[in-house]
């Protein structure tokens, strides 16, 4: 076998290669995907249990405001009779519509404290269920996908000493050349020609290039995108 045929079948187990490669890729951030959703809702649900401790601290505040408001309400109540002016019934009302309506505003709060706090607690139910729920479920999906990633790193290590075997067959002089234009050339070094058409570039080759790929050995370029040039037989 020419070099150059030899090259074009090295170049079929890369793409083989390439593909197996993307294919564990996929695995491995589908793998990825799973955990992520598990670990999401984990955070989400400590949020949650953090808002709801925060609230609950809020609320005793609260509680203990409410509880110093109407110790201020009965003493200023406990004044009434000890009143004996008009002008001292005028400040006594005053004082104790003020310290109501301080009361009213603070329990207004605690109103709406309470209804957050309920609300969290439904978030957090919800959310610790649908936690379960994604776990279970990511446990069987993680199973699954453990084992498709198993098989590809197989498939990919058999692939992988295949080309190493079959490498070794070829000149090292012309696996070198073949490696650069790989990089360089988009991951296709050797291109097939038919009907006097480089695949790579899609242009016509010379009958004098291509006589010189037929014959005279060694390994012959398109002229117009350089790759290696491979007749088909
Ligand atoms: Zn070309």
């Amino acid at each position: 076998m020419e070099n150059n045929e030899l090259l074009f079948n090295l170049q079929k187990y890369d793409i083989v290669i390439k593909n197996a490669v993307a294919e564990l890729n996929s695995f491995l951030s589908r793998k990825d995907e799973i955990n992520a959703d598990v670990k999401n809702l984990e955070a989400e649900a400590a949020n949650c249990e953090q808002k709801i401790g925060a609230n609950s601290a809020d609320t005793s505040k609260l509680e203990k405001e409410i509880e110093f408001a109407e110790t201020q309400i009965k003493k200023s109540t406990d004044r009434f009779l000890l009143i004996k002016t008009e002008k001292e019934l005028s400040k006594y009302t005053t004082e104790l519509e003020k310290l109501n309506s301080d009361k009213g505003a603070l329990e207004e709060k605690m109103l709406a404290l309470m209804e957050r706090q309920e609300k969290l607690g439904a978030k957090l139910k919800k959310l610790k269920a649908e936690h379960e729920r994604v776990k279970a479920e990511s446990v069987e999906k993680n199973a699954e996908i453990d084992e498709k990633i198993a098989a590809s790193r197989a498939e990919l290590d058999k692939l992988t000493s295949h080309r190493r075997e079959f490498v070794s067959g070829i000149p090292a002089a012309a696996v070198e050349e073949y490696d650069k234009l790989m990089a360089s050339k988009n991951g296709l070094a050797v291109a097939m020609v038919s009907k006097k058409i480089c695949s790579g570039c899609h242009l016509s080759i010379s009958d004098n290039t291509l006589c010189q790929a037929r014959f005279k050995g060694g390994l012959i370029h398109c002229p117009s995108c350089q790759r290696i040039i491979f007749i088909e037989p």
